[in-house]
């Protein structure tokens, strides 16, 4: 999986000089975020960290990737539409999660009043590492799919001209030709779009539900500037004001600052310190609405950790998505190996297992955002810990991907250049609109290349550890 640019790497001068050039191309491109230190304000930004080349991705993986969305768009959006399926996977999950736990109270709540929602809008990404068989052969594998919040498909589509200019740069014009364009925001911005019109009402609006901190503001404004252009109105918001000022009419349309708002785009909302009591009782007041919300309650349910272990069990995908065989099968072949820790036997051996080999398995509780699973030596003692407690059930125990690294320089700033051996993490945008029983769209709208180093077992962009890549193929 080698890139053809194993020479330039050694040659230190023209690492420098490219790295240099790189800088200046990513910040006129827009590849910005704010800074640690002003993250609320865009008087001093910043370049995205990102790597100074391209990776090396297998083009037959990388088709694979885009193959299979579609087929996760649908999954996604069968799970969401079946409460036999959510209620029965979470439920021993929700006793001892209590995040999970209110999330599924929201979502149970909502269902019983009677969905005001009739538009559907599924904005998600696909993660995957390619697995390095014993004979060497790389095969796609799943990481997870993010079904809230899924960030980066902005500035992603920035990257390439980047990483064709540092080739070119090193002499490399004829490989800097063969990167492919890119542009997930866009995609989003059409199924946002869609689903605002198909909400049927030309004067409202669509919010973009944002974090207190914004430091990644620069990626969501991709997606706001592509609407804009469309002549759709976005406005954005926090919880909070949505505890002040938001209400319902007797349709429960939802109305913010008075204007009717017709697409909550969440960017926001995904992770236990994201809620006080009344960021809660705000979110209530979304679900309960008429808008579209992206995601609705039961879809950020369906992307969660112990929905994708159900998934990997014996006629799970098959009683979901029936008559559907080809796609369950393009569906399978993307999972590894997912346990479950439920109290019983199975849980078990499982754990029994892990602690036994811990190197072998990745531990993750039912959370976002990078940083929360448990490795190695760490994993093996808190499974130790908790092992014969019911609290196990709060994680789920996955095989461990191990990609063949690469050599590449990780730029960001206020950082030495030095080279580090790196593993990447592709995803893939997944967007799909559905009008009462009808999907109306269903499309994978772009990608997304992340590249940490390797002493790094887990976290992502925004967590500081990973960084925006474009993908060679090879
Ligand atoms: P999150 O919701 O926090 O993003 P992920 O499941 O994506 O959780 O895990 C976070 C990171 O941990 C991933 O980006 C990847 O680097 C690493 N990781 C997760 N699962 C595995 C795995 N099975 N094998 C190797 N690395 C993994
Ligand atoms: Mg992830």
């Amino acid at each position: 999986m080698a890139a053809p640019w194993e020479d330039v790497l050694r040659d230190e001068t023209a690492v420098q000089d490219a790295a240099r050039v790189a800088v200046d191309a990513a910040l006129l491109a827009g590849v910005l975020m704010r800074t640690e230190g002003e993250p609320n304000a865009s008087d001093v930004v910043n370049y995205a960290p990102f790597t100074l080349l391209p990776s090396a991705v297998p083009r037959a993986l990388f088709e694979q990737a885009y193959a299979v969305q579609q087929d996760f768009n649908l999954l996604v959006d069968a799970i969401s539409q079946n409460k036999e399926f959510l209620e029965r996977t979470l439920a021993s999950t929700i006793k001892v999660d209590d995040f999970i736990a209110r999330l599924f109270r929201i979502y149970m709540q909502v269902l019983e009043e009677g969905l005001a929602q009739s538009v559907f809008l599924g904005i998600n990404r696909s993660d995957y590492m390619f697995d390095c068989g014993v004979d060497g052969t790389p095969a796609l594998k799943q990481i997870e799919i993010n079904t809230i919040a899924a960030s980066f498909g902005g500035l992603t589509s920035r990257t390439a001209a980047v990483h064709g200019q540092v080739l070119k740069v090193l002499g490399k014009s004829k490989e800097a030709s063969r990167l492919l364009p890119n542009n997930p925001s866009k995609g989003l911005a059409l199924g946002i779009a869609k689903a605002w019109e198909l909400y049927g009402s030309p004067s409202a609006v669509v919010m973009f539900l944002v974090e207190e901190v914004q430091r990644n503001i620069f990626d969501q404004r991709c997606v706001e500037n592509e609407l804009w252009n469309r002549n759709i109105r976005v406005i954005r918001r926090r919880f909070r004001d949505v505890f002040e000022k938001g209400s319902l009419d007797d349709a429960r349309r939802l109305y913010m600052d008075g204007q009717e708002v017709a697409v909550v785009y969440y960017r926001e909302g995904y992770v236990p310190k994201n809620y006080d009591q009344q960021n809660w009782e705000a979110r209530l007041l979304l679900e309960r609405s008429r808008a579209v919300k992206c995601p609705d309650i039961a879809t950020q349910l369906a992307g969660t950790k112990k929905v994708q272990q159900e998934l990997s069990q014996p006629g799970t995908l098959e009683r979901l998505l029936p008559g559907r065989a080809e796609a369950v099968a393009r569906i399978r072949a993307t999972f590894a190996g997912l346990y479950s820790l439920d109290v019983g036997e199975e849980g078990d051996k499982i754990a029994a297992m892990a602690i036994t080999d811990p190197d072998r398995f990745v531990l993750k509780p039912q959370r976002e955002g990078g940083g929360n699973n448990l490795y190695g030596e760490e994993l093996r003692q808190v499974l130790e810990k908790i092992r014969d407690s019911p609290e196990r059930t709060s994680y789920i125990l996955m095989d461990k991907i191990k990609p063949q690294p690469a050599m590449n320089y990780l730029l960001r700033a206020h950082s030495p250049l030095q080279v580090s051996e790196c593993i990447s993490e592709l995803g893939i945008f997944g967007v799909y609109v559905r009008q009462g029983k009808e999907m109306v769209m269903n499309e994978a709208t772009g990608h997304l290349l992340r590249t940490k180093a390797i002493e790094h077992a887990d976290g992502g962009v925004a967590a500081g550890v990973a960084v925006l890549d474009t993908p060679y193929l090879v």
